[in-house]
Order: C-alpha cells, then structure tokens, then sequence
C-alpha cells in the first residue's frame, strides 16, 4: 500500500470508525486494511457469482450453462453489450449492504463495493483488452442530488483504485441522463425492458480513432436484466464521430446480481 493510502486510510478512520457494512461490528485494523468495511462472518455469507454464468448477459443458475443452453434472461433479446459479469448474487447481506450505501448515505461503503467488484477479473476476457475506458451508469441529476452522490461513479472510482497491476483503467462519465425514470427496481421484467428508452445520451462525440482504441466497461451497482447496462452500450455504440467507429470490447460489470 501507498503511503497516500495510508494516510487516506487514517483519515477515513477517524471520520468513520472501522465497522462492518454489513452488521456494525468493529473492525481491527489489519482487517480493515485487508477487507475495508466487511466483517469476517458477513464476507463467508456472501454469495460469488458461480463459474459457468450466462456468457452474454452474466445470469448464473444453479447447474451450469451447458452447449444447448439457452439464457432463460437474454435468449430472445438483443443486448448491446458484448458480454456482462457480476461479482456477487444479491441476496441476504449483500443486498442489505447495497441499501444501506445507496440510501443512507453511506458513501464510505464505496471502498467496499469497488473491492468487491474486483471478482469480475475472474473472467479471463477481460484481460483480452488493453485499454478499458471505465463509465460509470449516470443518475438523473434530480435523484443524484437526492442521493448525495451516484453510486456508480463512486464504485468505478474505487474499482480502479484497487485493479490489478497493470490494468490499464480510466474513470470517463461519457454518459448522461436526458430523462427522469422510474426505478427499475420498482417495475417488474416487462416494464423494465421499456422504462429506459432514450433515458440515456452521450456528454462528448468521440474521434473514430480514441474509440477504436478502446474497450469499454460500464459499471452499475446492481444489474438485473441487463436493460440499464445495454441501454447504456447502445449510445455508447454510436459515440463515434464517423460510422465505421467501434469499439474494442462494451462490456457490462456490478458488483451485484439481481
Ligand atoms: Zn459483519
Ligand atoms: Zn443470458
């Protein structure tokens, strides 16, 4: 660790006296430099995202997916993503942390969830690209302001920070809302595939070049169906300042799946 970290570290804990996100026990500090935020007994109950997952959309089922294996959550739709992975299912306590970071305000679970998310280099296609821009799902800035902050941003902050060696990694909001939405959280699956249309736009036109350069991971903090996360990829997909612009590898990551 840095001396920046450190020194971070001590700062933050003493704003926030180390205790688990999950069920408030203290934590030590050699934990707390190891795993920040999370107990011993909550991480065992965590749920990981078991190998053999849906290769297009993430989806993970009790037996594994097989050659004939049609996605029961992707299989008769068109996503614009190229692939998406997940770290944790969100059940129990992991849910339960989710909440209290997104509404109570507790932005200093962020360390937790971008650490998280770092399960997802499991998938060795990540390690396929070179250079991964990192953009972060927008909130509406009605809700932002609710909020305090969007927890997309601030988990990609964090997802960065703790990457592998080597990673090439930058943080760019390339993405904005242009329409207030209902929740997704609140619609069930058919509402869900249409409450997003055109909710999404892109901040900047990219040169066909910057874009062929790169991959993309868009990062949310929950994915479900995978509607925001392709929603999202679609704009992405026509960012480009010219037709033939394309980008290495879109690519949908949380640290939860619903
Ligand atoms: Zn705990
Ligand atoms: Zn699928």
């Amino acid at each position: 660790m840095s001396r920046f970290a450190h020194w971070r570290q001590a700062v933050v804990g003493w704003i926030y006296p180390p205790q688990c996100g999950g069920c408030e026990v203290p934590l030590s500090s050699p934990r707390q430099l190891e795993k920040p935020f999370l107990c011993e007994d909550c991480e065992d109950k965590l749920v990981p995202i078991p190998e053999g997952y849906c290769p297009v959309c993430g989806q993970s089922y009790d037996t594994p997916v097989g050659m004939t294996f049609r996605c029961g959550n992707c299989g008769d739709r068109e996503l614009a993503f190229d692939f998406s992975v997940s770290g944790y299912r969100s059940t129990g306590e992991a849910r339960q942390m989710m909440h209290a970071y997104k509404y109570g305000k507790q932005l200093h679970l962020s360390r937790l969830m971008g650490q998280l998310m770092q399960r997802v280099w499991n998938d060795t296609r990540l390690h396929e690209v070179d250079s991964w821009l990192v953009v972060p799902v927008p909130l509406h800035p009605k809700r932002q302001r609710g909020r305090g902050f969007n927890q997309s941003h601030e988990i990609a902050r964090e997802f960065i920070r703790n990457a592998p060696p080597g990673m090439d990694l930058k943080l760019e909001p390339l993405l904005k809302r242009t329409r207030h939405t209902v929740r997704q959280a609140q619609l069930d699956r058919r509402e869900r595939l249409g409450n997003l249309r055109g909710a999404f736009g892109i901040r900047k036109k990219l040169s066909e070049e910057f874009v062929s350069r790169h991959g993309v991971l868009i990062v949310d903090d929950v994915m479900t169906t995978g509607t925001t996360v392709s929603e999202c990829a679609g704009i992405l997909r026509s960012a480009g300042d010219g037709v033939s612009a394309e980008w290495s590898r879109i690519v949908g990551l949380s640290v939860l799946r619903g």
